[in-house]
């Protein structure tokens, strides 16, 4: 596929979207378009280094606002487009599915339905060169035991509300591949960690928490497992998928980096306990973990086999786990000045009983 010109990139104010639109303007040529609502997950200032750039445009649009999205498109005229917008956070969608079904299911059918009518209108060249990409999870094949991994041919199987929207809306991207010959990609991407993350998420959770020698809450016994990706790493695979990747393929994106709940909160602990001041009294951070009552379907084991991506489009992770999750925990020690406000809007009312991964 040509390099496109511009992409269109939703949910770009995001914690991925962010560090997807950060590289796209440091290391490539394209114009960028960031479609965002600004939800409570939003962070303006991720962008903050690269926003007068004048590669970038920022759209404040719901993708569930149909004449919106057509009048965005019309103005930017995109070859691409990047959907990362979503709702994403899995304890948030037992609490209130509602926002999930109308974002991750009515929100990707009518940025479909507007991509599609701009494909309509575009000559044969930039046809060929299109892409539509839907960045997705993991978390859609389920859940495994100990053995074995998520591989593309992996058959669906959602479990949380989440999930099973992020699912449907896999589907309705292959279907409108399919049915109306939009060229369609998709990835999916096991849990990612980095600078940005929301802190109701696990790691940045658990550093801020523990820095602050507060208890760190824990689901179950600990030993659900995930399948780590530093988020620069993520973004440099969904590049990669979109300017290498084959329409109508879908691509599995992790970092070899399977880790209990319990040994992700261990190393923080350790970490924090080389880099931050000591705790009263010289006490360990590990002697701040307590066991949680469990998540309601709680997932035992995420573990992705990124063969294909590897082999076809010659992507591997940069970083393992021990340089990846240094590095995010020194970004949180120096950047309270970003996540200090988040929690005096109190984002972490709904958090106080454990979380996990997503
Ligand atoms: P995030 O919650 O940090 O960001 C989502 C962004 O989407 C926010 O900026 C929000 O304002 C925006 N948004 C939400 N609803 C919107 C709407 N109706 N219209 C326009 N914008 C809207 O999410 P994230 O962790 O960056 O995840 C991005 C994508 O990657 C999601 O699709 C998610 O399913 C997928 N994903 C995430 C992970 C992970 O570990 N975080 C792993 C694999 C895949």
């Amino acid at each position: 596929m040509a390099t496109p010109k511009t992409v269109l990139v939703t949910g770009g104010a995001g914690f991925i979207g962010s560090a997807v639109i950060r590289l796209l303007i440091a290391e490539t040529d394209v114009r960028v378009v960031n479609v965002d609502k600004l939800t409570y997950a939003a962070s303006g200032t991720a962008l903050a280094e690269i926003e007068d750039s004048n590669r970038y445009a920022f759209e404040q649009v719901d993708i569930t606002d149909s004449a919106a999205l057509k009048r965005v498109f019309e103005t930017h005229d995109p070859d691409a487009v990047m959907h990362l917008a979503a709702e994403s956070h899995v304890d948030r969608s037992i609490d209130g599915p509602e926002a999930f079904i109308q974002t991750n299911i009515i929100g990707t059918f009518r940025l479909l339905q507007a991509a599609r009518q701009h494909f309509g209108g575009l000559d044969d060249d930039r046809k060929a060169a299109f892409r539509f990409h839907h960045i997705s999870t993991d978390e859609v094949f389920g859940s495994l035991g100990d053995e074995g991994m998520f591989t593309e041919e992996t058959a669906y199987d959602p479990r949380s509300p989440y999930s099973a929207s992020k699912a449907s809306s896999d589907h309705l991207v292959r279907a409108w591949g399919e049915t109306y010959g939009l060229p369609v990609v998709l990835s999916n991407c096991s849990n990612n960690y980095g600078p940005f993350h929301f802190p109701e998420k696990l790691i940045p959770l658990m550093i801020i928490k523990g820095l602050r020698g507060e208890e760190l809450p824990v689901y179950g016994d600990g030993q659900n497992v995930r399948d780590w990706l530093f988020v620069e790493d993520h973004a440099r695979a969904l590049w990669t998928v979109l300017s290498k990747g084959a329409a109508g393929e879908s691509y599995n994106i992790g970092g070899h980096n399977e880790m209990s709940n319990l040994a992700v909160v261990q190393t923080i602990c350790d970490l924090l306990d080389r880099h931050a001041p000591p705790l009263a009294g010289g006490r360990s951070r590990r002697e701040l973990i307590t066991f949680v009552t469990d998540r309601p379907g709680h997932d035992f084991r995420y573990a992705i086999d990124a063969a294909k991506i590897e082999r076809d489009l010659g992507w591997t992770p940069r970083e393992t786990f021990e340089s990846g999750i240094e590095k995010t925990v020194t970004w949180y020690l120096e950047n309270a000045v970003w996540w200090q406000p988040l929690l005096d809007r109190n984002v972490l009312a709904r958090v106080g009983t454990g979380t996990t991964g997503k």
